[in-house]
């Protein structure tokens, strides 16, 4: 029996990438879409708004309403914490693709992992996570002798900024160096005059049209540089790395029959790497 997944933030653009990835997946099926209760979408067919043609699922208003196996959540900070605290309190599992958490709310978030296997990345392709490890190795090599600069770019409707896979990956550069983040990044230089300090770590943000998700860390040495990129063409690709996130919160997707206990967990994880 395939494995009901809930999507809540159905309305949004991620919301019907998951549908897709979930009409796709032989091993998992959308249960129930879900929209703030105030949305025109209310009762009208997932499918439909989708673009996938009907499929007999209307959209619902409220997670009270949903029967789900493991909650898939891409929508804003707010929401996020009430659906995260739903599942908890049901023990559901969740998978968060949601970014733009400040420092309270994460903490607010990852306290239901006490209760709930919780999976929360800043990034569900596969690609970006290889990237992770890529620019660990980056790091470690060239890490000390090189200026490093993460210059991203998003579609125009974006909220946040920088990325939350921009801050992942420059957390995952910190982490192996040894530096604290929140210490060393450097968000634009408006105002900024002089030479560039070393060790810190360069933000530049671009926004508009309708890019999907570019990502390129540069670590500039002396006499050579090295950049690592990733291009999302696709929000596919954030929607089946959730799914496959999704099954294996339930525990069909690693070793048979091994479901995670309560925890925090990332799409490294799910990946195994
Ligand atoms: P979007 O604005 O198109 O969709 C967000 C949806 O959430 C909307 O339908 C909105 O109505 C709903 N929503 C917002 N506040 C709500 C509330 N209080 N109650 C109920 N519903 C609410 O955005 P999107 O492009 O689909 O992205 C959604 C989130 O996922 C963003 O935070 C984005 O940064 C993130 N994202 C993550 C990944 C990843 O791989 N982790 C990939 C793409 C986007």
């Amino acid at each position: 029996m395939a494995v009901k997944v809930a999507v809540t933030g159905f309305g949004g653009r991620m919301g019907r990438a998951l549908a897709q990835a979930l009409v796709q997946s032989e091993a998992a099926e959308l249960s129930a879409a879900i929209v703030r209760p105030d949305s025109s979408l209310v009762g009208a067919d997932a499918g439909e708004v989708a673009g996938l043609g009907n499929l007999g699922l209307p959209i619902v208003g409220s997670l009270e309403k949903a029967e789900f196996d493991v909650l898939i959540d891409f929508s804003a900070p707010a929401a996020t914490l009430a659906n995260a605290s739903f599942c908890a309190e049901r023990d559901k599992p969740i998978v968060i693709g949601t970014t733009g958490f400040d420092g309270e709310e994460k903490e607010r978030l990852l306290k239901e992992a006490d209760r709930i296997p919780l999976c929360l990345a800043s990034n569900f392709s596969t690609g970006v996570n290889l990237c992770f490890q890529l620019l660990q190795m980056a790091a470690r090599v060239m890490g000390e002798d090189a200026d490093i600069e993460l210059v991203e770019a998003h579609h125009r409707h974006k909220v946040d900024a920088p990325s939350g896979t921009a801050l992942s990956m420059g957390e995952v550069i910190a982490d192996t160096l040894g530096r604290d983040l929140s210490k060393v990044a450097v968000y634009g230089r408006e105002g900024q005059t002089g030479a560039r300090e070393r060790d810190t770590i360069g933000f530049a943000t671009v926004r508009g049209g309708d890019v999907v998700g570019d990502h390129t860390v540069m670590f500039l040495a002396d006499g050579e540089r090295v950049e690592i990129s990733h291009r999302a063409s696709s929000r596919l690709s954030f929607a089946r790395g959730a799914v496959r996130a999704a099954l294996w919160l339930v525990g069909e997707g690693g070793e048979v029959g091994e479901k995670p206990a309560p925890g925090h967990y990332d799409m490294r994880d799910v990946l195994g790497l």
